[in-house]
């Protein structure tokens, strides 16, 4: 079988990007941080930033795209994003690049990539105009990025249904959000429906997955004030065990580095 792959390059609120290998195809989930910065982390993982085919957006915060701009124009490859989310690019990439096309996806339509490649976009619940997240799918396996969402929405629930592996949301620990430097309406943000998800609803959600038939995860997106590595996994592997699911036995659980590649998912 083809090696299909998701491999978090950094993953947290100071910047997000996940390589996606499905056979023939290597598939960038957001490009956040730098351009400099996204080509090194391809490079401790011995893949060239020339290899890449095509860059899928979720939304137009700036941990999702601010090397976008830099790296289409030094490696050209064709951007995927709603047209809400191209709007904000293209006002933000001034500069032209005319080796990459925009395609703009729409929530709930599956897009070919060619060579057996397809890749699903569902809304999510986030304070960015036409945010989603998104699904790749190859050889009858499916790998999933899921983050900056303020719930789980029925539509993420049904496209998440027995993937084979997944980057998970797990943004903040309740009590360190309650008691930590935030101003309060910032507070509200991230804990409110159109922020991010808590290690909480994560767990909650994960243990959905587990019974749904799917094994692999991987927590990220975490806060830098208001999340630990440990709070996270914590919080989720000790909420799992009180349904007798164990690591290593049900599930397979790991934190994504905030800042250098993460040993990935391969199915
Ligand atoms: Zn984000
Ligand atoms: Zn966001």
């Amino acid at each position: 079988m083809a090696s299909f792959e998701l491999i978090p390059l950094f993953s947290g609120s100071s910047g997000n990007s996940t390589l996606i290998k499905a056979g023939s195809k290597n598939i960038l989930i957001d490009a956040g941080r730098n351009c400099k910065q996204v080509c090194c982390a391809l490079d401790l993982i011995g893949v060239s930033p020339d290899s890449i085919d095509a860059i899928f957006i979720t939304h137009s915060h700036h941990d999702h795209l601010d090397a976008l701009d830099v790296f289409v124009r030094k490696y050209p490859a064709d951007i995927y994003a709603t047209s809400s989310t191209h709007k904000y690019i293209a006002r933000k990439c001034s500069k032209p690049h005319p080796l990459s096309r925009d395609v703009v996806i729409e929530p709930g339509q599956v897009t070919d990539l060619g060579d057996g490649v397809t890749v699903l976009s569902c809304n999510t619940p986030h304070d960015a105009a036409g945010s989603v997240c998104y699904k790749v799918m190859f050889e009858g396996r499916s790998l999933m990025v899921m983050t900056d969402l303020g719930y789980i929405t029925d539509d993420i629930r049904d496209m998440s249904r027995g993937v084979d592996g997944v980057l998970i949301e797990a943004n903040y620990d309740k009590r360190m959000l309650v008691y930590g430097p935030y101003p309060e309406d910032l507070k509200a943000r991230i804990a409110g429906d159109r922020g991010h998800l808590s290690n909480d609803a994560c767990a909650e959600m994960i243990r959905d997955m587990i019974d749904e038939g799917t094994y692999n995860f991987i927590l990220g997106h975490l806060s830098e004030n208001n999340n630990t590595h440990e709070k996270a996994y914590l919080t989720v592997t000790e909420y799992l065990r009180r349904f007798a699911l164990e690591q290593n036995v049900n599930y397979n659980i790991a934190v994504a580095n905030r800042y250098e590649p993460t040993k990935g998912i391969s199915v």
